[in-house]
């Protein structure tokens, strides 16, 4: 029985707040509802599900056509500028998938945004599944996910398993699965907001993450 790590994207590997992803979804709510951004949803920690589910509350319209739409801006935006990698994302993952721990994603993207994101800082050979954004409203269904797709996968059970995310969603899916919270502060959310939460650990970055993680597990 191993360790498995359900791994976040935004704020977490890749630098999450406003860029790519915001402009992408004020695009299109202008370019489908003709309303001028900012818009007044939150994003931080919620799945695509969740977010469009609001969009199409406020304004209308079907999922499917916002999904395409959203997906459309997102390529065209990340393309001229994409978020930058977070500290230690890189060597975090290397360094798990050398100890012989499994990997899965626990995004709130849908998959197609999440694979997109990663495939331009060349991570997605980390990823072979996941539990990705259109899965649910619900991030710990999300995570839920996550792991019955890295149980299937791997084709092993696991001893440890770790969401490791930014956001308060993050630790409260972990909680709902009964996993640990390994959490970093790179995201929207500060140390002192995040401590609240009561994650299992609290790091300002992977690089301390990971020297605290792989000692322990
Ligand atoms: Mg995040």
């Amino acid at each position: 029985m191993g360790t498995l790590f359900v791994v976040d994207i935004d704020g977490t590997l890749i630098k999450g707040s406003g860029g790519p992803s915001s402009n992408a979804l004020i695009d299109c709510v202008r370019t489908l509802y003709g309303v001028e951004g900012p818009i007044n949803v939150e994003t931080v920690g919620r799945t695509d599900k969740s977010i469009f589910a609001q969009i199409i509350e406020m304004y209308g319209g079907s999922l499917e056509e916002l999904e395409k739409t959203y997906l459309r801006a997102l390529e065209l935006y990340w393309a001229r500028s994409p978020n930058t990698l977070l500290p230690g994302a890189r060597e975090f993952l290397i360094k798990a998938q050398e100890i012989g721990h499994r990997l899965s994603l626990g995004t709130g993207n849908m998959e197609p945004a999440a694979r997109l994101k990663l495939e331009y800082h060349q991570l997605n050979c980390f990823f072979p599944v996941g539990g990705f954004g259109e899965v649910s409203k619900d991030r710990a269904e999300v995570v839920r996910r996550a792991i019955q797709e890295a149980k299937r996968h791997y084709e092993q059970e696991f001893a440890t398993i770790w969401v490791v995310g930014d956001a308060p969603p993050d630790i409260e899916a972990a909680k709902a699965n009964g996993v640990k919270a390994a959490i970093v502060s790179t995201g929207w959310y500060t140390h002192e907001q995040l401590l609240k939460y009561e994650p299992d650990l609290l790091c300002p970055d992977l690089n301390s993450l990971g020297e605290v993680v792989f000692q322990s597990v």
